[in-house]
């Protein structure tokens, strides 16, 4: 039996083997899915572990994004513009790192009905979902991205690099993450996308919402990265001001569905992915 896998560290929170393992009988694939844990010193004997012929592929995820860059023979273009790995792909002997959060944030985002093409864009955060998140918002033709930052240089890193990624020129931009600043961003924004940990569950921020009310109006549309719980406090605040609310679950189900195509060429199906995923964060409980 092949054994698929995701290294990180801490990895025992990662709903990963819940996803996999429920969807893999279901396009006829005999393999089981683990979480393992990995040192740093550890990194690179579990990538060259993939070599072998028991393991089929793997994901992973933070603190190793990065590092795993230098470890693979190949790069996905995608994956080289955001600079972190999060699937490695075997193929005739040769592992290939891909970026599938850009895919997933981009799929989920078109499932739910919002047209990115032309927009303007508010980016909260500075961090890897935040690259990943407007990289996939320039790909698919946003006018402009904006980054609110709580360290104003980092967004001026993070702006800066996606000038340079881009594969089309798009306005650039950053703002303070002081409330009125944030109010003032969010009235010339058509999406505003959280990156930031704010609200997450058991990250010490539960009840925080990166954005006041003065920020949200009926018809912006706002996408939380945050996955758990399924309404952070800043989708209720959204929901009540008559916005429109994409949950991270469904970036986190898309980049895992990307993931498997890569690994099989097969279109997993995505409800049964959604229900595992659901029904590990008791969600459904
Ligand atoms: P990261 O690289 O560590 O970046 C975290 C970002 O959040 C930084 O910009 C940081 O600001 C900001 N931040 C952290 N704590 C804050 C606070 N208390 N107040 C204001 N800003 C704060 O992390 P990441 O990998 O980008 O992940 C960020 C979040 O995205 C995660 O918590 C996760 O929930 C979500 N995510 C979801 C998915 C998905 O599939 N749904 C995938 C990836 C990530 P500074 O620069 O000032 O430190």
């Amino acid at each position: 039996m092949k054994r698929y896998g995701i290294i990180g560290n801490p990895i025992s929170h990662s709903i990963s083997p819940a996803i996999y393992n429920a969807v893999f009988p279901t396009i006829g694939l005999v393999a089981t899915f683990e979480a393992w844990k990995a040192e740093p010193e550890e990194v690179a004997g579990f990538v060259e572990r993939l070599r072998g012929p028991d393991l089929g592929g793997m994901m992973v995820t933070v603190p190793y994004k990065e590092r795993v860059m230098t470890l693979v023979d190949a790069l996905d273009a995608t994956a080289k513009a955001i600079g972190a790995v999060n699937c490695i792909v075997k193929r005739d002997g040769v592992l290939t790192g891909y970026n599938t959060d850009v895919y997933g944030f981009t799929r989920s985002l078109a499932e739910a009905g919002f047209a990115a093409r032309g927009c303007r864009a508010l980016v909260l955060g500075a961090g890897g979902a935040a690259h990943a998140v407007a990289y996939g918002l320039a790909r698919e033709g946003a006018m402009a991205v904006h980054f609110a930052n709580r360290t104003l240089r980092r967004a001026e890193e993070a702006a800066a690099h996606l000038r340079e990624s881009a594969e089309m020129p798009l306005e650039t931009g950053v703002v303070s993450a002081e409330p009125d600043a944030l109010a003032i961003a969010c009235a010339a924004a058509d999406i505003v996308v959280n990156c930031t940990p704010l609200g997450m569950r058991h990250g010490g921020s539960e009840d925080r919402s990166p954005l006041d009310e003065r920020c949200l109006r009926p018809g912006l549309w706002v996408y939380d990265t945050v996955y758990t719980p399924p309404e952070t406090p800043l989708l209720r605040l959204a929901r009540a001001a008559g916005a429109n609310t994409v949950p991270g679950l469904e970036m986190l189900i898309y980049q895992a569905v990307a993931a498997v195509q890569l690994w099989t060429g097969m279109e997993p199906p995505v409800d049964v992915m959604r229900r595992a995923a659901r029904k590990a964060l008791g969600f459904d409980a």
